[in-house]
């Protein structure tokens, strides 16, 4: 039997959900990560009940920060991006680990802003002027926060400005998010190419040349286009060498533990108030919008336990 005939069926599982794919180019000198979410933003969209540009918005960052933390690889490293704007979505905060998962919330999710004349959604517009701030979580750590000014709101240009003036990292960012009529997630995908120390004048025109070409990611996703299919289509010249496949998921992590400390800090007297009253506590997870309560008994028990 070929050798190609051998099914990695973990492997292929990976590849049929949502996924990301990192690996190289041009004899190292370029390194690529690709991802496709849909589930992710859809589940993001459900959360969250997101307007379609709140989604395409927090999409694109979400992804933006799946495939960052996947550069940034160290294993327990939690990496934040937080947009602020004077739009009005307000602001965007992400959440994602190197083990594929991400969360986050738009401050203003039910937003509409008109789309541009083309019909596209105006991300840009819904954002507007503001900051990027990157927040880097190592265990044991001061987490290490960069920030740099807004581009252009449509995050794929915002985060390619932070690698090139907070890293001196040339890079290439498209992250997009194709909204269905009924505003269910049809397609989110993205990717990051980054020119490593070293790389030649040449490579940077034939990089860029060959980038121009592209017409979007979402068409490419339309053309029914995977994360290594959407590497070895931009770096088509380039000798792609895939690294790694990994999944990739929308995962929060809260729970009835964390809720408690939340209503912990609301300070002795206002629980006690509660009790008093009678009254449910209830904590309210911006990440992904779950409501955990406490009854009066539990908050009882969490004054005697403090
Ligand atoms: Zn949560």
């Amino acid at each position: 039997m070929p050798e190609g005939n051998i099914i990695d069926f973990e492997d292929a599982k990976t590849r049929r959900g949502d996924h990301l794919v990192r690996g190289t180019a041009a004899d190292g000198f370029i390194r690529a990560v690709a991802v496709t979410a849909r589930g992710v933003v859809e589940t993001a969209h459900e959360n969250h009940g997101t307007s379609a540009v709140a989604s395409a918005a927090l999409g694109r960052l979400m992804m933006g920060a799946l495939m960052m933390a996947s550069i940034f690889k160290s294993e327990d490293e939690l990496l934040t991006l937080q947009v602020k704007g004077d739009g009005p979505l307000g602001g965007l905060t992400v959440t994602a680990n190197n083990k594929g998962q991400v969360k986050g919330f738009a401050n203003h999710p039910h937003v509409w802003v008109a789309p541009r004349a083309e019909g596209k959604l105006d991300v840009g517009s819904a954002v507007g002027k503001g900051t990027l701030s990157v927040v880097r979580d190592l265990p044991g750590m001061e987490p290490y926060t960069s920030q740099t000014e807004l581009v252009s709101g449509e995050i794929g240009d915002d985060l390619a400005a932070y690698f090139l003036l907070s890293d001196q990292i040339p890079t290439s960012v498209g992250v997009g998010v194709l909204v269905n009529g009924d505003t269910s997630i049809r397609q989110a995908g993205g990717f990051i190419i980054q020119l490593m120390p070293g790389y030649d004048d040449e490579l940077v025109d034939r990089l860029e040349a060959a980038l121009a070409g592209v017409s979007s990611v979402t068409d490419l996703l339309e053309q029914g286009l995977d994360p290594a299919g959407i590497l070895r289509t931009l770096l088509a010249d380039f000798d792609f060498q895939e690294l790694e496949a990994s999944p990739v998921e929308f995962y929060c992590g809260c729970d009835h533990e964390r809720a408690s400390r939340a209503v912990l800090a609301l300070g002795r007297e206002e629980i006690e108030d509660m009790i008093a009253k009678n009254e449910t506590a209830e904590a309210h997870c911006h990440f992904c919008g779950k409501r955990h309560y406490l009854t009066p008994d539990e908050l009882r028990e969490l004054l005697e336990q403090d």
